[in-house]
């Protein structure tokens, strides 16, 4: 029977910076070379809903943009933490993923509220973090991930809600504690942009298995494999 499956990209008119809308390509191309068949719903600030969706992509933006979105996304905060607790899957990106967690405080004006998926939080700091970033010990398989980091905001998680792996190169959720990104239940944050999943296709796997309930057959990741090592370890 040919499965189904419903990405909702959300206020990619606003939060989509540094490539992050290749991460619904590669989640697209990813299921549809395992035979399942996708719909992708972009749903922007005033858009009417349509539902529940198997995973949410959020990317990163600007502070600006963020103001808008914080607003949208608590409008939908009762729906989301439904879907959240049903098991829906969520991956953030940087301004994305900062909005998943309780608030972001920017250097100027009010916090901007998030929709607390993730046990965290954001302040913004006195330097930006750019440059490439490689994460040990992480998950799925407790190997490498790598990306580009480009904030000046440092998040600090809490509670049950645990990085995704261990800073080894670039400066992670704040350039302290070597901790990177985010998870709690099926709820994904992280700061790499590049795009992320391109480069970690056992990472973009592992989202796919959770959405569709079932283990994917392996596909020849040859060329993903060899941008992701070409990037480890590499500062810049
Ligand atoms: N505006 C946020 C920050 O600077 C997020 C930036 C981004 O999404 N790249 O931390």
């Amino acid at each position: 029977m040919k499965r189904q499956l419903k990405i909702g990209h959300l206020y990619p008119k606003l939060l989509n910076i540094y490539g992050d809308g290749g991460n619904i390509i590669t989640l697209k191309k990813r299921a549809e070379w395992r035979g399942v068949n996708v719909e992708v719903h972009e749903i922007n600030s005033g858009d009417v809903w349509l539902g529940e969706h198997d995973i949410y992509f959020i990317g990163g933006g600007q502070d600006t943009q963020q103001i808008e979105v914080s607003y949208e996304l608590n409008r939908h905060k009762e729906f989301m933490t439904a879907e959240r607790d049903r098991g829906a899957v969520f991956l953030g990106i940087c301004g994305g993923y900062q909005l998943l967690g309780h608030y972001y405080q920017p250097h100027e004006g009010d916090k901007l509220m998030g929709i607390s998926l993730l046990d965290a939080y954001t302040v913004a700091g006195n330097k930006r973090f750019i440059g490439n970033v490689t994460v040990g010990q992480a998950m799925p398989d407790n190997s490498t991930l790598v990306g580009f980091e480009n904030h000046s905001g440092l998040t600090y998680l809490q509670g049950e809600t645990k990085p995704i792996g261990t800073v080894i190169v670039g400066n992670g959720n704040n350039g302290v504690d070597k901790t990177e990104g985010a998870r709690f239940k099926n709820v994904f944050g992280t700061y790499m942009h590049g795009s992320f999943l391109p480069k970690n296709p056992k990472f973009a796997d592992y989202l796919l298995e959770l959405a569709l309930g079932e283990k994917l057959e392996p596909l020849d990741d040859s060329i993903e494999n060899s941008a992701h090592n070409a990037l480890i370890n590499k500062a810049y």
